[in-house]
């Protein structure tokens, strides 16, 4: 598994897009990341809130891959056997 991370920025979008945490539209501000994730290049927007939640969730759950809108909005990933 491999991740080059290309761009991370923070960006005023003029289309909407759908968040790949919680799957609601963004309209506005967006946390924009490009990035080569084992050979394929990729895209995403996010909800700034999302991105902060993703970046103090357990990043070792998120590499196994998720699916938009799994999440909620603004909160921090939960895993049913995370309880330590
Ligand atoms: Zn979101």
């Amino acid at each position: 598994m491999s991740y080059t991370e290309l761009q991370n920025k923070a960006v005023t979008v003029r289309k909407e897009h759908r968040c790949v945490w919680c799957g609601e539209t963004i309209e506005g501000q967006a946390q924009y990341r490009a990035y080569v994730f084992d050979g394929d290049f990729m895209t995403d927007y996010m909800h700034l809130e999302c991105y902060e939640a993703m970046a103090n969730s357990d990043s070792e759950y998120l590499w196994e891959g998720f699916d938009a809108g799994q999440f909620s909005r603004g909160r921090e990933a939960e895993w049913e056997d995370s309880d330590e």
